[in-house]
């Protein structure tokens, strides 16, 4: 059976976080059983970007120090990594570690920062859309492996929790390309089901005290939901995620794919939920990215022809009083279809593959999302 834990936490208040978290390790066997595999230990957050925990883009490091705190009754090999989006450079890992609050938290528990690039590449053996997957080092080479990953809204996935999370583990400006690769939303699910096929962690944590509602993952605002949710099964985790905001997970390309591949419950009428009562924490009206389409327009966006899709889908559209012309977008454009011209980006819309990373990774919020102008009249 399938299972997760729920529990209500109101703040960032580190005892009532550890409180939880301790008891999220005990529904799933304890510290002992988590650490069964070995005592080296990495944790990978949400960092997707230089943000501020206050901004609820990122995993608040309240969450990590809990966590970390609890594992150092066991062991003391404990590293924090990640792979943000765009290049990945010592200098800039550091400044985004500094700025989310996690070097604060390596300081005070002793916990490692992850600094290096090292690859390695891995066979992906239940893949259907590719066979290999590259990964930093430390997320293949851990004995025990802790996802804790941020309640959110998502221009490209409409939600995000533990399982696209593992997008994460793919270096650097790869994850552009696989953008590139994979311009379809389904392939795209399907890529991200490949990920949770190869590197399975052995606990997800979703933070979603303070969850980020609207034009996520980095544009949107801050919502309180009060709850830290857990599983060892991602998109089980993220079921119940998307229950507490509210979203109907069969709309969902990423859980419709997991659901036909047999690696998400149909469903949390299949998942055993322990812990407080999930539906005292559904936020009925958390809103969803402008990106998102209704009714008919939903329906035309799945239309085969081309021209249809392209004409009703929402658009990345370049906010010239916020674009400061820092060349952010180019870099991590996954099409190379903007420039910078007069020290504002331009993008060259026929390329565009609506994969919103530019949006997910300006750092002025400068990217607005315009929606077909018949999206508006049936909101
Ligand atoms: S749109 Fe954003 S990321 Fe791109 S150049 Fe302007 S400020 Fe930088
Ligand atoms: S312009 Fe933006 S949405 Fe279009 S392909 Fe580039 S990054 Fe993706």
């Amino acid at each position: 059976m399938n299972r997760a834990s729920l529990y209500g936490c109101d703040s960032y208040d580190l005892d009532k976080v550890t409180l939880c978290i301790e008891k999220i390790i005990d529904d799933f066997g304890g510290l002992d059983n988590l650490l069964k595999k070995g005592k080296k230990v990495v944790i990978k957050p949400n960092l997707v970007m230089k943000k501020s925990p206050d901004g609820a883009a990122t995993t608040h490091p309240c969450v990590i120090e809990a966590l970390i705190n609890i594992l150092k009754r066991k062991t003391d090999d404990i590293t924090i990594a990640e792979c943000p989006g765009g290049a990945y450079t010592k200098e800039r890992m550091s400044s985004i570690f500094a700025v989310t609050g996690m070097s604060k938290v390596a300081e005070r528990t002793g916990a490692k920062l992850y600094l290096d690039y090292q690859q390695v590449a891995l066979p992906c053996r239940q893949g259907k859309v590719t066979r290999n997957i590259t990964v930093l080092e430390p997320f293949s080479s851990a004995d025990v492996f802790i996802n804790v990953s941020k309640l959110k809204s998502h221009g490209l996935t409409v939600f995000t929790g533990t399982a696209k999370n593992l997008y994460g583990l793919i270096p650097g400006l790869e994850k552009a390309q696989i953008h590139a690769r994979f311009p379809d939303k389904n392939d795209f699910a399907d890529f991200i089901c490949d990920i949770n096929t190869t590197i399975v962690p052995d606990l997800s944590i979703l933070d979603g005290i303070v969850a980020m509602e609207g034009n996520g993952p980095t544009g949107g605002n801050p919502r309180h939901c009060g709850v830290l949710i857990a599983s060892n099964s991602t998109y089980t985790a993220d079921l119940a995620g998307c229950a507490v905001c509210n979203f109907d997970y069969r709309e969902i390309p990423m859980f419709i794919s997991a659901v036909k591949r047999g690696i998400c419950p149909d469903g949390l009428e299949n998942v055993t939920v322990t812990g407080d009562n999930l539906s005292d924490y559904i936020v009925r009206d958390f809103k969803k990215p402008d990106t998102e389409a209704k009714g008919i327009i939903k329906l035309l966006t799945q239309t085969s022809n081309p021209f249809v899709r392209k004409l009703i889908r929402s658009k990345p559209v370049i906010n010239k009083k916020k674009c400061v012309g820092c060349g952010e977008c180019v870099n991590c454009c996954p099409q190379k279809t903007i420039e910078i011209k007069s020290k504002k980006a331009f993008i060259h819309r026929e390329n565009c593959i609506y994969c919103y990373c530019c949006q997910e990774l300006c750092p002025m919020k400068a990217v607005d999302i315009k929606r077909f102008f018949l999206l508006n009249l049936i909101k």
